[in-house]
């Protein structure tokens, strides 16, 4: 079994070059997850989730910044050892749960599929049984997908991004097609992939039922982190360069330009808005 590896991203920026016009999908995430940790990644449609998952599975390269996943920093690797860390390391799963499945197959034939290439790159797989067991996709493993449900696809999906038995498995939106019960079992089921093979679980969701059950979330806003929930807390999270993101429900009430004064007190710091130079006695005189 592959360990867990932690990741780090420092200052990740990434922009999409299209013909007429460049897009920012990601404009300087620091971002810390510790081996072994659960996080959900939430935000709007176009917040730059899918994007950031990607990087860290290494499908491309960042525009600028860093990646660190365990001992790797990904762009030093060369391509043989990218393709050697994708296929060891990380598993990503795509959104669209046929998009990770060989359509013309069974589920276990997919399992063995992915199970074969896994180890011709040299990562360790777990056998093809326990894989289906892992995500309980046991009873349905010599369907072929045609006859699937969507959250059986999506099991079967992620019994073959398990196959080479990831130190990090990244998914993208896994939930997104389902129902109330079948959304449940896929949570489920990263959790208990999680406790069994500790492997570092990063899923994407904009679901506040799935983010509820997960024990950390990362708000992604306008490519940066906008926020975090631990245990049903939020926080603002400082940037590396020492920006604090004004969390969306009191945005209205700071302004562009307000001035905040940080000042010590007994707990720490506290930042206090002030309203400098708009008395009625102060105002400009014509
Ligand atoms: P999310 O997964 O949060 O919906 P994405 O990472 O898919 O966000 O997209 C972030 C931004 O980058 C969006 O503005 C999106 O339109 C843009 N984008 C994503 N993929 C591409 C691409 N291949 N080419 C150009 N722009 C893209
Ligand atoms: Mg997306």
């Amino acid at each position: 079994m592959t360990t867990a590896q932690a990741i780090t991203t420092l200052g990740l920026v990434h922009i999409y070059r299209s013909e007429g016009q460049d897009v920012a999908a990601l404009s300087g995430v620091d971002l810390s997850v510790g081996a072994g940790e659960v996080v959900g990644l939430l935000g709007p449609s176009g917040s730059g989730k899918s994007t950031l998952l990607a990087l860290l599975g290494g499908l491309f390269r960042p525009s600028a910044g860093k990646i660190f996943v365990g001992e790797h920093e990904l762009s030093a690797l060369t391509p043989s050892q990218l393709d050697a860390f994708q296929a060891r390391e990380t598993s990503l799963m795509l959104q669209g749960a046929q998009r990770n499945l060989i359509p013309y197959l069974t589920v276990r034939e997919n399992v063995e599929f992915a199970q074969v290439e896994a180890r011709r790159l040299g990562a360790d797989v777990i056998g093809v049984g326990r894989g289906l067991e892992l995500v309980g996709a046991t009873e349905f493993a010599d369907a072929k997908l045609g006859r699937l449900s969507q959250g059986q696809l999506q099991m079967a999906a992620l019994a073959v991004a398990m196959a080479p038995s990831p130190g990090v498995l990244l998914a993208d939106e896994p939930t997104s097609a389902l129902d109330r019960v079948a959304r449940e079992r896929i949570v489920d089921t990263l959790m208990r992939v999680n406790e069994d093979q500790g492997t570092t679980v990063v899923v994407v969701t904009h679901d506040p039922e799935v983010a509820d059950r997960l024990p950390r979330t990362v708000t992604i806003r306008d490519g940066r982190i906008g926020g975090e929930g631990r245990s049903g807390k939020e926080y603002a999270v400082v940037t590396a360069d020492g920006f604090i993101p004004i969390p969306v429900h009191i945005r209205d009430q700071l302004p562009p330009g307000t001035l905040l004064r940080i000042e010590p007190d007994e707990a720490g710091y506290r930042i206090v808005p002030e309203v400098i130079g708009q008395d009625p006695g102060s105002g400009p005189v014509d």
